[in-house]
């Protein structure tokens, strides 16, 4: 890159952030410029439901990086409370709002990239804006649900989503002391796995105390005088002193769209495998991105931290002229819900029926963590999809208390170099009595 070269980026946390950072790396000379719209850039978005439940007590400590740090180390600048609202392409150039006094200005660019994100789901149903009902995706969220369940002394929590996030929250919400009730629309918690892997999961709640409500989407929220009472499609009626809505995310792509930048089906940025957008000069990462599936090739929008971070380090190898691109999104996802962990990576056997796949076939094993005649062993339970007709690695799941997010990575990575179900059994892995 040249040194007048001007980068600017739009969204400062997972993508943007390391977008900048891997950018200084590749060019000392370059001007970055990061337009962040919250008060905060480069947070520990994946800490915020240990925030809510106290398990990090320091709110400082979810703050990775700070305007001040990014200066210091990385001579960048980040501009905090600056939303930009609009892209004229035709100059290179963008309008940036500054919500602090409210002027506008514009600032030129030769490269542009937006990470906006995506932002918490709120469908139109009748009481969502009241008091009480919360999302969470920023510091400024988690403190808001902080306040308030200190505020009005909660002692009942309905979460509407039984995703990753939701079973996060509901965890963290049982260990501030609610009684908690998950609604899950699905008749299944944590949809992208296959339901006889997701059923371990809700029993495992259940032994916690924490109620799972499936097969009835949460329908109105009222306020009574003894609280809310959120209405379920399937005709419950649960009390609750505060609400947390975890309906899954929708990417933040009307910059892009009213820029006529090419969009995806699923509302997503489209992006090339080097994650430009359909302008040469914009590129795009995050979770406000479509992106295709490694194992299936199916566009979607997965959004996780994993790929936000890695697409933000190819749209800076591309911008400055590196070799490399984004391979797929694997959806490898971990969480802990009560000790258990539950984890998985690239396709389902719910997706591939889902897409008209039928050459493949599943295998169901239940090792123990490490060996038998060592104390403690804990079974973990694992699902592997691979394809019928050569035995290649399709996806996996696991459910356990120990020693599962490991079978899966090892698998993720198998997956990434199409690898088969015979090249596992070749696999040499770490062992000893204690670890295997
Ligand atoms: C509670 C929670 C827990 C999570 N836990 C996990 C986990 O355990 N593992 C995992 O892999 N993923 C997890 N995720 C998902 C992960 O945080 C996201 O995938 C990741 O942050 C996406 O990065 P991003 O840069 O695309 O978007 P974001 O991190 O959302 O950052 C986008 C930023 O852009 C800013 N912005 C948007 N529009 C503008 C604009 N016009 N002008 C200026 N700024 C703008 C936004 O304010 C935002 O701060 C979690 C998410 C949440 C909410």
């Amino acid at each position: 890159m040249s040194d007048s070269k001007r980068v600017l980026i739009v969204g400062g946390v997972a993508g943007g952030a390391s977008c900048a950072a891997r950018l200084r790396r590749l060019d000392e000379k370059a001007a970055i410029v990061v337009f962040e719209r919250g008060p905060y850039v480069s947070f520990a978005t994946c800490g915020l439901p240990y925030y809510v439940g106290e398990v990090i007590q320091d709110e400082a400590k979810l703050l990775v990086a700070t305007p001040e740090s990014f200066r210091a180390r990385f001579n960048i600048e980040v501009r905090t409370h600056s939303e930009v609202v609009r892209i004229d392409r035709a100059e290179g150039e963008i309008e940036v709002r500054d919500l602090g006094s409210g002027r506008v200005y514009r600032e030129p660019y030769d490269a542009l990239v937006l990470a906006p994100g995506a932002e918490p789901i709120r469908p139109p149903l009748p009481g969502i804006d009241l008091p009480g009902v919360f999302t969470l995706r920023t510091i400024p969220d988690s403190r808001r649900i902080r306040d308030w369940m200190v505020e009005k002394q909660a002692r009942r929590a309905v979460v509407a989503g039984g995703g990753f996030i939701g079973l996060e929250m509901a965890e963290n919400l049982s260990r501030r002391g609610l009684g908690v009730t998950i609604v899950e629309m699905a008749d299944q918690l944590l949809p992208p796995l296959d339901p006889e892997m997701a059923e371990l999961v809700r029993q495992r709640l259940v032994a916690h105390r924490v109620g799972v409500e499936l097969g009835g989407a949460v329908a109105a929220f009222e306020q009574t005088g003894e609280g809310l009472v959120v209405r379920t499609a399937n005709g419950r009626a649960l009390p609750a002193d505060i609400v947390i809505l975890a309906l899954g995310v929708r990417p933040e792509s009307e910059l892009a769209q009213a820029a006529g930048l090419d969009l995806g089906a699923r509302g997503g940025i489209r992006v090339d495998e080097r994650m430009r957008t359909s302008d040469p000069r914009i590129w795009a990462v995050g979770d406000a991105v479509e992106t295709r599936d490694l194992v299936t090739g199916e566009w979607g929008v997965v959004p996780l931290a994993g790929p936000a971070n890695r697409q933000g380090r190819i749209a800076a190898n591309a911008i400055c002229g590196r070799p490399g691109g984004f391979r797929g999104v694997q959806a490898t996802a971990v969480c802990g819900v009560f000790g258990l962990t539950v984890a998985m990576t690239g396709a389902s056997e719910k997706m591939l029926r889902r897409i008209g796949w039928t050459n493949y076939q599943a295998v169901y094993v239940h090792p123990g963590h490490h060996v038998g005649y060592y104390p403690g062993a804990q079974p973990i339970h694992l699902k592997l999809v691979f394809r019928a007709s050569d035995g290649r690695i399709l996806g996996a799941q696991a459910v356990g208390e120990e020693g599962v997010e490991r079978r899966i990575d090892v698998i993720s990575m198998a997956i990434q170099k199409q690898g088969t179900v015979f090249d596992l059994e070749e696999a040499e892995l770490c062992y000893t009595a204690a670890h295997n």
